[in-house]
């Protein structure tokens, strides 16, 4: 029954293996559906993201439904996730919605604000009756999943330290830490994107005892996802790269038959552009 192998459970298998999970946003079922069959013919968990923007595009009970038939009725290690919530709030509502993980994100707060908020959700974690993971950020890396003319003002400039890293998971109680280290969300257009701070994720790794995170991983080469993975990252987050897929896949089918009205013909090409690249992700990801 692997689909009754909780959220933590998996990361602990990927920690003992030195792998990490693919965590990848959706904003409609097509994704979803993508993103479920790339897992599934790589027999990998996954952890499916959505955004606050991304919740109410495709609802939140919707979503959470669509993990959880698949979970339950297929039995499959999937996972749901509350991407990047700014609002305790939000993240409450995802919880009673019956979502595996919450990031409560007060990257751009204060130590002092980011770690109260952070705390209140924790709280409201363990008090839930499930087992929620809680997530929260440390340094601003920008905010945008979108294609970047270049790194976005501040981002990457307060890179986490092992010392706060180490102060703030104590304080909060949190289960997995996205520190910044060299990453950014987004996705530069003209130019590689910024090599990643190995040393200093092996160190906050060591010292802040959860596991580690990779957001904006869209972009990063193969041999920095494979060092930031040697070194303690658990889970890493591909968002514009699979929006980037589902667009073309779509313009290309509608280019190619301008007259198509049937959805599930036009949007089936974005759905196989989006398994693709999901695919060699969970590959690289998982070493399979
Ligand atoms: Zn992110």
């Amino acid at each position: 029954m692997r689909g009754m192998e909780s959220l933590r459970e998996v990361l602990q298998h990927a920690a003992s293996n030195g792998r990490a999970v693919g965590h990848f946003n959706v904003s409609d079922s097509t994704q979803f559906n993508a993103i479920y069959a790339a897992a599934k013919e790589l027999d990998a968990p996954v952890i499916i993201g959505v955004s606050e923007g991304e919740r109410d595009f495709i609802g939140v009970h919707q979503i959470a439904a669509l993990v959880r038939a698949v979970r339950e009725k297929e039995d499959y290690p999937i996972f749901l996730n509350a991407d990047h919530h700014h609002s305790i709030d939000g993240c409450k509502a995802a919880i009673d919605a019956g979502f595996d993980a919450v990031i409560i994100d007060g990257a751009k707060l204060s130590e002092e604000e980011n770690t109260a908020q952070t705390k209140q959700v924790v709280a409201y974690a363990r008090a839930c009756g499930r087992d929620v993971i809680v997530e929260a950020e440390l340094g601003y890396i920008g905010t945008s999943s979108t294609l970047l003319d270049a790194v976005p003002e501040g981002a990457g400039l307060d890179m986490t330290t092992p010392e706060l890293a180490e102060r703030f998971v104590k304080a909060t109680g949190i289960d997995l830490l996205a520190p910044s280290v060299g990453n950014i969300h987004g996705m530069l257009k003209h130019v590689p994107e910024p090599r990643l701070d190995i040393p200093r994720i092996e160190a906050i790794a060591q010292i802040c005892g959860v596991p580690l995170v990779l957001h904006g991983g869209s972009g990063n080469s193969e041999e920095d996802f494979i060092a930031a993975i040697k070194v303690g990252m658990r889970i890493v987050h591909i968002n514009t790269e699979i929006r980037v897929a589902y667009r073309s896949g779509i313009e290309q089918a509608l280019g190619d038959d301008p007259e198509e009205v049937a959805p599930y013909k036009y949007l089936g090409h974005g759905r196989d552009a989006v398994k693709d690249i999901v695919y060699k992700k969970i590959k690289l990801f998982g070493n399979l």
